[in-house]
């Protein structure tokens, strides 16, 4: 797919004190893109547009170039132990995106450039583990992959993760410009997961992203690349046709890798769809012809973090969904492991 170009991109006076901020610097004054120096709270006053969807839209393709200041990591269940941020937001826009429950007033991207505090706070969380194997997410709050291009920051961590005994990263990108990653010393300690769906839901929701062959393709390279290789199945969706269109999905994805080739096991994370009042609010906002279910009578409620509460399938239709889709990869990747549905 086309690689990202921002419209406008904001230095935070900070990040110029660090070589990436500099070496951004540089990337953009040689382009034709607008360049604004001034704190981050300035950034979405000069968002253009006169209404709050045109704001948004324009935001979409806001960079913000600044640090990272709170350096505590939040706890990343049930896919890693911690998650940390190399960016927040991504360009995609994809309707049911869960960033809209917490990142929708500050839709614009933003990039850290002082990644060197980073390393460092993963080191002291994976030094108090007591010699045991700690895993990190760092795409729980963006997709590192959708600015890899510009930033290079992606990189960067694999290859510090690749140099520790006991630190694991997990990655996982609906982008699919893997190409400078595929030469890295990532030391098999990078487990690299594509997000798929159905053909209904990336057609319908996942604008701005990657298309389904073009992940394939991705993935197929990083796994010949020697990387462990996953993929996340989410935001799982029962609609006319359903089954069929996941058989699609999971037949093609067997015909595409070279599984004999693959030493370590595929990892399989299975999330239905949800979503909060919050983001439905917003949703409804955004996208006011959308075709996203979110009839809460048709939903049942779960607890879930922050301390919202979240709209998932009735359990009869949950434990379908569980059912179908493990024997759906059972059957085509008999090799692999299901590490969650959730
Ligand atoms: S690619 Fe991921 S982070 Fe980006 S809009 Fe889609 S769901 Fe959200």
């Amino acid at each position: 797919m086309k690689l990202f170009s921002p419209e406008r991109v904001f230095f935070e006076p900070t990040s110029l004190k660090y070589p990436l901020g500099q070496k951004l610097l540089e990337y953009f004054s040689a382009r034709d893109i607008e360049i604004i120096k001034a704190p981050i709270q300035k950034v979405l006053q000069s968002i253009p547009g006169e209404t709050e969807n045109h704001k948004y839209a324009h935001a979409k393709k806001t960079l913000v170039i600044t640090t990272k200041k709170a350096l505590n990591l939040d706890i990343c269940k049930p896919s890693a132990d911690y998650e940390f941020s190399l960016v927040t937001n991504c360009p995609g826009n994809c309707e049911y995106c869960y960033l809209h429950t917490t990142q929708s007033f500050k839709p614009y991207l933003r990039a850290y450039v002082n990644i060197d505090d980073i390393f460092n706070s993963i080191k002291k969380y994976i030094d108090k583990n007591s010699g045991n194997v700690t895993t990190f997410e760092v795409a729980s709050a963006g997709d590192p992959l959708a600015i890899e291009h510009i930033t290079g920051s992606l990189a960067k961590t694999i290859e510090f993760f690749g140099s520790l005994n006991n630190g694991r990263l997990r990655v996982v990108t609906k982008f699919d410009n893997v190409d400078s990653l595929l030469d890295l010393k990532h030391n098999s300690h990078t487990r690299f997961r594509f997000s798929i769906n159905s053909r209904y839901v990336i057609d319908t929701f996942e604008h701005n992203t990657a298309n389904i062959t073009e992940r394939i393709e991705a993935a197929s390279k990083i796994a010949n690349a020697g990387y462990p290789l996953g993929f996340i199945v989410a935001p799982l969706m029962v609609y006319d046709g359903w089954k069929d269109q996941y058989k699609e999905l999971f037949e093609a994805l067997a015909k595409r890798l070279d599984l004999k080739n693959i030493k370590e096991p595929i990892t399989f994370e299975l999330i239905q769809h949800r979503f909060t009042s919050t983001a439905k609010n917003v949703i409804l906002n955004r996208f006011p012809n959308t075709k996203l279910d979110m009839e809460e009578s048709k939903r049942a409620i779960k607890w879930g973090m922050y301390g919202r509460y979240k709209y998932v399938y009735p359990k009869e239709t949950s434990d379908e969904v569980k059912d179908y889709i493990s024997q759906l990869i059972n059957n085509n990747f008999p090799d692999s492991r299901i590490e969650y549905f959730t």
